[in-house]
């Protein structure tokens, strides 16, 4: 048991979630025709009670100071680290103070490395330390450091050109952002890329839009083909710093110190917390988000933030009394950002039961100004969904978008076929902030936040209610 504050309802609060809560009302009484069609009749049940969850979810803002608690209080949660332990004790203690029922940890062994203390400097031709940050699962340096000259490189076709070149040498990838897609092989690979052919270290520029001098980390793929070296990100301003030199044609010569190493694995848990259902029990609808954070910032945004409003959803529905036909799961993984050890342990811990896993939907895009969700399944489950969306007309979260799933989610509905969904948010400021230092809890806005957990409790409530199975 640990000592953190809890979150209290003060009077203030009282008075705004009565004055939402109306408004929810009038809203939700009106009918609202999909675009293009009338809605359908099976709807109508649904938009009272929908009305009910956008306005306790978005009459206070609960998630978001239970969202300061948890980053505040406990901090970043690295897989094997002391704070992930308590985050979980933490979720069980407040899962069980809302009344969710079927609280439990399950147990999952997760990888656990050990970042040490870190620089990088540039020896010639002027000194400069450069902002830095290792990348995960990286080998580190020995005590004295590595220190070599450097080669900069602007894709993996020029990384090969530049053959025997590279031997000896610290690998530099600048590659400007476009979307983390894109861009985040460059994170990824070029470790082992640049071994394979003699490279000493390698640095990245960081994948995320120019910051203010902000590195972002996050996992690298060590190949077996290939010495593992020691890699790190390094923010746009010193990548740039790095540009204008050796576009002078000066040598550059770097030196990076890194204490970063591997442990035994560590004993994890995801955790689950429930909301049976009145009429059939064993079938679920589990949403959810991962507890495990980089070891930088306090992983507000990536996923303490999706780990509170999916949990809201079950928060809100027993508050209101709000009990649906299905049981609404929610669960907190582990270890998704260096291992995804708790969605597999998920898939292969409830393998005979996926079959009756109606739904699963992950929030791990933020919890910023919500737009609707990203699904991947069938034509027909999409559009009942569209229908389901327009409940959240009001609060404009009524989109859904193509990009369902989560990493954590992925493994249990690829295996067993079941409709995916990821709360879709505006992302503008997300990859800014992301596996960086600045991912706290001052960066979301308690009124956004509030709405994705609106969203994703209207979506789960009606999705675990339907008269039929979604299908
Ligand atoms: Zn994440």
């Amino acid at each position: 048991m640990i000592a953190i504050d809890g979150v209290e309802l003060g009077n203030d609060m009282r008075e705004r979630l009565l004055l939402a809560l109306l408004i929810a009302l009038t809203i939700g009484s009106t009918p609202l025709p999909v675009r293009g069609q009338s809605a359908p009749g099976w709807l109508d049940p649904y938009r009272e009670p929908a009305a009910r969850l956008i306005g306790e979810a978005t009459g206070d803002t609960f998630a978001w100071r239970r969202l300061a608690v948890l980053t505040d209080s406990i901090g970043n949660r690295l897989s094997g680290s002391p704070q992930l332990e308590r985050a979980i004790e933490w979720a069980v203690t407040e899962m069980k103070r809302d009344g969710l029922e079927n609280v439990h940890t399950e147990k999952v062994m997760v990888p656990h490395w050990v970042r040490g203390s870190e620089s990088a400097e540039i020896v010639e031709p002027a000194r400069h330390q450069m902002v830095m940050l290792g990348l995960g699962g990286s080998v580190g340096t020995r005590p004295e450091g590595v220190q070599a000259e450097l080669l900069t490189v602007h894709s993996f076709n020029e990384l090969e050109a530049a053959g025997q070149q590279v031997k000896g040498k610290i690998v530099f990838f600048n590659v400007p952002y476009t979307a983390y897609e894109e861009t985040v092989t460059y994170r990824a690979d070029d470790p082992s890329r640049a071994a394979r052919l003699g490279a000493v270290a390698s640095l990245v520029r960081s994948i995320g839009p120019p910051g203010l001098r902000t590195p972002h980390t996050g996992s690298l793929q060590y190949t077996p083909d290939a010495p593992q070296i020691p890699a790190a990100a390094i923010p746009t301003e010193d990548a740039d710093r790095l540009q204008r030199i050796a576009d002078r044609g000066t040598r550059i010569v770097v030196r990076l110190k890194m204490e970063a190493h591997v442990e035994p694995d560590a004993e994890s848990a995801n955790v689950v917390g429930e909301l049976r259902g009145r009429d059939r029990p064993n079938e679920i609808v589990v949403v959810g988000g991962h507890l495990d954070s980089w070891d930088v910032g306090a992983g507000a945004s990536d996923d303490g933030g999706g780990c509170v409003v999916t949990w809201e959803a079950l928060r809100i529905m027993k508050k209101l009394n709000l009990r649906p036909r299905r049981t609404v799961r929610v669960v907190l993984w582990t270890n998704e950002e260096n291992g995804t050890r708790g969605g597999l342990a998920y898939r292969d811990q409830h393998r005979t039961e996926l079959a009756n896993h109606v739904m699963m939907l992950e929030s791990d895009n933020g919890v910023f100004r919500p737009l609707g969700f990203g699904f991947s399944g069938s034509e027909a489950v999409r559009q009942k969904l569209r229908a389901i969306g327009t409940l959240l007309r009001g609060i404009a979260a009524d989109a859904i978008v193509p990009g369902g799933g989560g990493a954590d989610i992925n493994p249990s509905t690829r295996e067993a076929r079941i409709p995916a969904l990821a709360l879709a948010v505006d992302e503008s400021k997300y990859f800014l902030i992301h596996h960086t230092p600045a991912d706290t809890v001052d960066k979301i806005d308690p009124v956004e936040m509030a709405k994705s957990a609106a969203a994703v409790a209207v979506m789960s409530y009606v999705v675990a209610d339907l008269p039929e199975r979604l299908e």
